[in-house]
């Protein structure tokens, strides 16, 4: 059976049922669309072979079970003209809900994320929504006076629907509004939103309307607890419902407009429930203190979304200052990063007159790798270099990549002395047997930030032009650093270069 078929005969079955007279007759066409509706499901859930076929299940002899109960309502009515309360009716009904509840159940704990904004989205709405089942079915029902299984019973429909409702809020909400995207679950919804919607409506005519008025809109909620079962079979026919029990791995959705429209109308909900009750007939202290609570609530789960939003943008602001100072390759700070670290030492130096070298170290012959050993290789050996760099410095130094392969470091509080020892470390630590030349400058405490890089930059020239492999120090003539060249010629490597 396709499901443009089952749609257009059971709305001819429906439209039909809705002009059938009181009697006999109507209870014949209930049952009968009612059946070919949980049949219907039955043919899906043995089709398409969902995952956790016990939820599908679970709704369908939830459907079953209601179903049963408008039939031997339907006898008590009609063949032995009584209509007791509570009765095994009644018992049929709340079982069935509860079924319904075990199956959506099974769904949201495989579709919902477990995220706090998730979470939280879903409260406000089952807050409003809850609201409004509790003012208008709970409290009425709790302030009747009956005996004590017609108070029981008549309160647990009020607060299984309330269950339903929190279950399917979880189910529409939770891992991006599946519904909107998948009509299986849309009807499946659809299905629920029916069965609450004749629920509360249901419960309002009874308080509230009486009358003719009260007999024809009586016979239309007929039509929505019967649009349920149609929708649990047309749901169940469409191949997106495996959709429904199959583990989520659906990104946590963002607050989109229509999201945010839900969850204001939610909001909303409280004052609205207020107005109406209060043009309904005077607010009582229940009803007062619960509209109360339900709005202070309200109000402190939105404050609640919102710091939460607040965080996430902090922290992905954070991440991304954090990644646009850094070079994505090596790790190393970025040009921009070194700009703001240098900037900052230079004026932390100033203050405390310490001495502040600056280093720029180039890979030597780095083409030549590239050629011989592949592009790819070359990236490597940058990264290689940089994590055997980052272990000899100090953990108040600054590696950044200056250009292509060459890097600039920025050792506070470093004599030109020291700095050069520690270049030598950093020149033996390159991995591959590849060398890397250096040009080491110590601030002056006048010059500009550019002055005291291009200084180091020409020591660098110089080191190039000696021959690569070494360390230059701008502006020092054969400093004994105790270094060993692997030529055996100590110091050899720290050529001088006058500047200016
Ligand atoms: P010298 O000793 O004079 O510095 O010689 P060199 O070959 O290292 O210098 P040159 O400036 O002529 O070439 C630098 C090379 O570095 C060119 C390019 O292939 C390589 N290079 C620059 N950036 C990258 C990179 O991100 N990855 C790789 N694999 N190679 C790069
Ligand atoms: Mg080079
Ligand atoms: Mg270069």
């Amino acid at each position: 059976m396709s499901l443009k078929r089952y749609g257009a005969f059971v709305s001819i079955l429906a439209v039909g049922h809705l002009l059938v007279p009181d009697g006999w007759w109507r209870t014949i066409t209930y049952q009968g669309i009612g059946a070919i509706a949980l049949v219907t499901a039955v043919i899906g859930v043995r089709r398409w072979r969902p995952d956790a076929t016990r939820a599908w299940w679970f709704v369908i002899v939830g459907a079953t079970l209601c179903l049963s109960a408008d039939l031997l309502y339907d006898l008590y009515l009609r063949l032995w003209k009584t209509d007791p309360f509570p009765s095994i009716a009644d018992v049929l009904y709340l079982a069935g809900y509860v079924f319904y509840g075990a199956g959506l159940m099974i769904m949201v704990r495989r579709r919902a994320a477990k995220d706090r904004g998730d979470l939280i989205d879903a409260a406000i709405i089952a807050g409003g929504l809850g609201l409004m089942v509790w003012v208008f079915m709970v409290v009425p029902t709790v302030q009747e006076d009956g005996s004590l299984p017609a108070r029981v019973v008549s309160l647990a429909y009020p607060l299984l629907d309330l269950f339903l409702l929190v279950l399917l809020v979880r189910l529409l909400t939770g891992r991006g509004g599946l519904a909107v995207g998948n009509l299986a679950c849309g009807m499946l919804a659809g299905a629920f939103v029916s069965l609450l919607t004749a629920d509360i409506v249901f419960a309002f005519l009874e308080d509230y309307v009486n009358g003719t008025a009260g007999m024809i809109a009586t016979r239309v909620v007929d039509e929505f607890f019967l649009a349920t079962n149609l929708l649990i079979g047309a749901a169940a026919l469409h191949p997106l419902m495996t959709d429904l029990t199959r583990w989520g791995r659906v990104p946590v959705p963002r607050l989109s407009r229509p999201r945010l429209g839900v969850l204001t109308s939610a909001a909303l909900l409280a004052p609205i429930v207020l107005l109406a009750r209060s043009h309904l007939g005077g607010v009582d202290a229940w009803v007062g203190t619960s509209i109360a609570v339900a709005s202070a609530l309200m109000f402190v789960l939105v404050v609640l979304r919102m710091l939460g939003l607040i965080r996430q943008v902090e922290t992905q602001a954070h991440e991304l200052t954090a990644l646009s100072l850094r070079d994505p390759l090596t790790g190393a700070a970025n040009r921009r990063g070194w700009e703001l670290r240098l900037t900052e030492g230079l004026a932390t130096a100033s203050r405390r007159r310490d001495p502040l070298c600056v280093a720029l170290i180039d890979l030597d012959h780095f083409k030549r790798f590239n050629d011989t050993y592949g592009h790819q290789a070359g990236d490597d050996l940058l990264r290689q270099a940089v994590a055997a760099w980052q272990t000899q410095m100090r953990p108040q130094d600054v590696l950044a990549r200056y250009g292509g392969e060459e890097f600039i470091l920025f050792l506070a509080d470093t004599s030109m002395k020291q700095a050069g020892q520690i270049l030598e470390r950093l020149r033996k630590a390159v991995p591959h047997g590849q060398t890397v030349s250096a040009g080491v400058a110590m601030w002056d405490f006048e010059e500009t930030a550019e002055q005291l890089t291009a200084r180091a930059d020409a020591a660098l020239y110089s080191a190039k032009h000696a021959g690569r492999d070494r360390v230059v120090l701008a502006g020092y003539l054969d400093l004994d650093l105790g270094s060993e060249h692997p030529d055996g010629a100590p110091g050899r490597n720290l050529g001088s270069e006058k500047h200016g």
